[in-house]
């Protein structure tokens, strides 16, 4: 239980809100000031209602939480404090919502590779259908629309005319050396695209992008 691990979760905060007071973006480092000086029943709380009940616009809380639920997730143990829906776009361990999708060829004879989603929260992929959203599970092609930019050829926005939500796509088959969660961040201009044109991301990424 995550109740249980707050002292060990805690003792890496500091060193996350130095790097960020020292090299963060101005918006970040107040923030970060600003928790330099949370007592830790503060903290705790912080930590508790991030894991509870999860949002992507906590940045501190989130990034805080990904080592844990990462080490969680890597040491065979379980979330049993964390109470989440199960279906195929949720996360099969923790719950999280997928950060990104990702293409990659399982098997040497397949042409068009199999589709994994990366967890927000943890980090496990699960393997997930390739023509569905992400978010809502919409199946109707009609539906769902997929965009590339010329400067990105192997990421592409996957996007959804149901909820009006999106994630990025990394084709690995195309770029095999791409790495999804980087070139998530790394292709911020899709980013403004997609909300420009009224889809807004299942989960927002670290940088909140
Ligand atoms: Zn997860
Ligand atoms: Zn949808």
């Amino acid at each position: 239980m995550l109740e249980d691990d707050l002292p060990s979760v805690r003792t890496l905060v500091p060193g996350l809100l130095r790097v960020v007071e020292a090299h963060g973006p101005a918006a970040l480092v107040e923030e970060a000031r600003a928790l330099l000086l949370t007592g830790d029943d503060e903290m705790d709380e912080m930590l508790l209602a991030q894991w509870r009940a999860p949002t992507d616009t906590q940045f501190f809380a989130k990034a805080f939480l990904q080592p844990y639920a990462r080490w969680l997730a890597e040491s065979g143990g379980r979330p049993v404090d964390r109470v989440f829906e199960r279906h195929e776009s949720r996360c099969p361990f923790c719950g999280g919502r997928p950060q990104v999708s990702f293409l990659q060829a399982r098997e040497a004879s397949a042409e068009s590779g199999n589709r994994d989603l990366i967890c927000a929260t943890c980090l496990t992929t699960w393997p997930f259908r390739r023509v569905v959203c992400a978010y809502c599970r919409e199946e109707r092609p009609t539906k769902l629309g997929y965009f590339h930019s010329p400067e990105f050829g192997h990421i592409r926005v996957e996007a959804c005319d149901t909820c009006n939500r999106y994630v990025k796509g990394v084709d690995l088959t195309r770029l095999g050396l791409a790495a999804p969660l980087v070139d998530d961040v790394a292709s911020a201009p899709l980013d403004l695209w997609a909300q420009e044109h009224g889809y807004t991301k299942i989960e927002l990424n670290l940088v909140g992008l």
